[in-house]
This record gives C-alpha cells, structure tokens and sequence, in this order.
C-alpha cells in the first residue's frame, strides 16, 4: 500500500525514510536498522516463516552482518566442495559461550585441554560447571586417553580444541581428534582464532564447529569486538546455533560487522606477512644465550612441529618464549621493548607482548599454569607486520 503524505511536523519528523536507489552500492553499506519493513501482511508471514534468511529484525539477521558471517564461512571451506554457515556474534566469548550452550545440556561433558584461551577455561570453571556441565581436561594429543575417555562417557559430550593453543603454543591433532569422536557420536568445536582460515581449516579436517574472536586477526586492526561460529551442519546452525543466538541476544551489529568485513579484505596479506615475521623472530629468539625456550609451532625444534606441518600451511604470529631469569628481570625486559606495544591483545597490525602469568592466566592456578610452561619469566608476542629487522633490535636491544 503506498504510505500516505503527512502534513505535521511531528508525523514528517518521524517517518522513516525509504530510498528506492536505482544503482547498487560498490561496497558493503551500513544498515543499522533495527527492524525491516514489509508491503503487506503476506510478505510479513513469508518473511517469518523463512528464518534465517529474510530480513525482520536485526536480532534474528542483519543484512550488513549477515554477508560478513557467510565470508567467514566460505573462507573456512574454501578449495573444497564444502558449504559452511556462519553467524557473527558480539564477541569470541560469546561465540564459545552460544555454542556450548547450544549443543550441549547440564549433566554432558565438555571434553578439553588443561590449557586454553584463559577466559574460555573461566567460562567452564564459573558458568558451565555450577550450571551442571561435566568437564574432563586431557593431553588431545594422546588418543588412546581421549578413546577411554570417550569409552567412560554415558552422556552426551563434546570435544572442544584450540590449536595453536594459548599461551604455549601446543599443537593438537585435529584430525586425529575427529575420526575417534565420530566413532563416538561427539561433536568436536574448534577455535580456530589463532590460525584463521589462512593457515588452518579445521572444517575441512572434520570439526563441526569453528569459533573465532574477530577481535584478532580476522578484524585485525584492534578496533573492532566481535565472534563468529561456523559450522558445515546446516540442522546444527539452523536448529540449535542461530536460535540460541537469537534468544540470548549476543549479536553481532552493523558497525562492528562493517569493520571486521574490512580487516578481512587483508586478511591474506596479513597472515602471509605475520607468519613470516614471526618464524624470523622466533629463529632470532631460539638464538639468543639469554633466552630458555622458545614455543612456535613453525621451528623444528618444537614438540608439536609435526602435528602443526599436518594441519597448518602457515604457524601464524603468536610465540611465546622464557628467559633464563626471574619475574623481575623478565617485567625489565618487557618494559624496555620500544617497539612492541605492552597491551593485552594479540591479532592487530603492530607487534604486542604480554605476560600471561600476571594477565591472562593470573586466574588459573599457579601449579597447573607452571607445569604447562605458564612461568613468570614466560612472554607471549603477537608478532605485527613492522620491518623485521627493525623488530628483531627492539627485542635485541632490550636483553641489554
Ligand atoms: C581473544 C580470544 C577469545 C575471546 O574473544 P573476545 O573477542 O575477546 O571475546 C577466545 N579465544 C581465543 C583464542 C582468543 O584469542
């Protein structure tokens, strides 16, 4: 029905404004619309009955968010015959957060690394736990326990895995993992933030689900919070994923979506320059008398080497290393980096350090951190895209 002309100040003042634009825009718009609007009652009942799909009401789909999330999608099957459905949420906890809650009851069992992203274990330990969730932590890279474990079970469960995992940089074999969870009926969720599809396509090697924080590298400019799942089950996104998303409310929105689609244009570019620098200077590290270890799964000394060139086309940004020192001397040596940032992120454009024992992992215990090589002279470096030999002498410069 065409809208009929008003004559008040107050009734032009607030009618929306609808343009019927004859030319499409070149690039993804921002359409912050809360609700969209329909010619007639009858394309208002299709519109709901095709959920997700239509455009109703930004909560349930956005037509900015929406297109971002199927990018991820496809970058995570891309070069397969694969399809894959994404959902944006409002951040990387939220993306895990929706995903447990969505797949998996009180009373299953959440099957994990003893060592993860540091709020994902508080999201087990403070939400899942006193909620009735069972937890069983294991070496994913052992499957004979994963096969007994999976053997003990009696309830549902389900595998969740990150890999490179944060801050020591394991490597768990992903597909190892998949072939004995199907046997066993289980769901196996990966977080693929540090990787990204550039280097690791979980998907493809048989995870169901895929969780990112786009705040890191997809996004990759820090400016922007942000989570996606993908999944390659269209029942699991349709059924459980998207209406949990839904209800709880945890969306992504326009603006966000709009930033991370731009991060994503060169998110090649970038991954290829991160992996670079970070072999570099994880060489330049493993090299130096002052320095105990160095964790990257791209050097050959590394223990999980194997299992990352089995499942990797690139190691990523991320290495941690320890110095021959004690908390003092490794707190002298952050502070005096002039060029990587001291801040608690990791994915963006510039070089950034952290010190997991007194920041990320400050809440999980001292013992269980110490003997997964979480120490106090422990330093996690998200390797930016500087000129690697002006970043090699900020951290040459700073063991002076
Ligand atoms: C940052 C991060 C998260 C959490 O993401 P937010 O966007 O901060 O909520 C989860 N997993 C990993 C591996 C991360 O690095």
């Amino acid at each position: 029905m065409p809208r009929k002309s008003v004559k008040h100040f107050e009734s032009l003042c607030v009618q929306p404004i609808r343009e019927n634009k004859t030319t499409m825009p070149h690039q993804l718009g921002i359409q912050p619309s809360s609700a969209f609007y329909f010619d007639s009652t009858q394309k208002s009942i299709e519109a709901f009955l095709n959920q997700p799909g239509s455009h109703v009401y930004s909560r349930y789909g956005n037509p900015t968010v929406d297109p971002v999330a199927q990018r991820i999608a496809d970058l995570e099957v891309l070069g397969s015959k694969l399809k894959a459905y994404g959902v944006l949420t409002s951040t990387g906890m939220s993306a895990i957060h929706i995903t447990i809650q969505a797949l998996l009851k009180p009373g299953d069992t959440i099957i994990s690394q003893s060592i993860l992203y540091g709020g994902t274990t508080e999201l087990f330990n403070k939400i899942f736990i006193p909620m009735g969730y069972k937890q069983m932590l294991l070496d994913l890279r052992d499957m004979n326990k994963l096969e007994i474990a999976l053997k003990k079970i009696k309830k549902r469960s389900l595998i969740y895995i990150e890999t490179p995992v944060n801050p020591n940089l394991t490597c768990v074999p992903i597909k190892a993992i998949c072939d004995l969870a199907k046997k066993y009926n289980t769901l196996v969720i990966v977080d693929n933030t540090f990787a990204t599809p550039i280097n690791q396509q979980a998907l493809l090697l048989g995870a169901d689900v895929i969780v990112h924080s786009t705040t890191k590298f997809i996004h990759g400019h820090g400016s922007s919070m942000g989570g996606a799942i993908v999944t390659k089950n269209k029942e699991l996104m349709h059924q459980y994923i998207w209406p949990a998303l839904k209800l709880v409310g945890s969306t992504s929105n326009s603006f966000d979506a709009w930033l991370i689609h731009l991060g994503i244009k060169t998110l090649a570019l970038r991954m290829q320059r991160h992996n670079e620098n970070a072999l570099q200077l994880a060489q330049f590290l493993a090299s130096k008398a002052k320095v105990k270890t160095v964790n990257y799964p791209g050097l050959l000394e590394h223990p999980d080497h194997p299992i990352a060139v089995s499942q990797m086309t690139g190691f990523g940004a991320l290495l941690s290393f320890e110095l021959k020192g004690k908390l003092k001397d490794t707190i002298q040596y952050m502070d005096r980096l002039r060029i990587a940032s001291n801040a608690p992120s990791l994915g963006e454009t510039d070089t950034m350090v952290l010190h997991p024992a007194s920041s990320s992992h400050l809440r999980v215990e001292k013992s269980v951190r110490e003997k997964y090589g979480i120490t106090d002279s422990l330093i996690r470096v998200s390797v930016g895209l500087e000129n690697i030999e002006e970043l090699k002498s900020d951290f040459e410069n700073a063991f002076a």
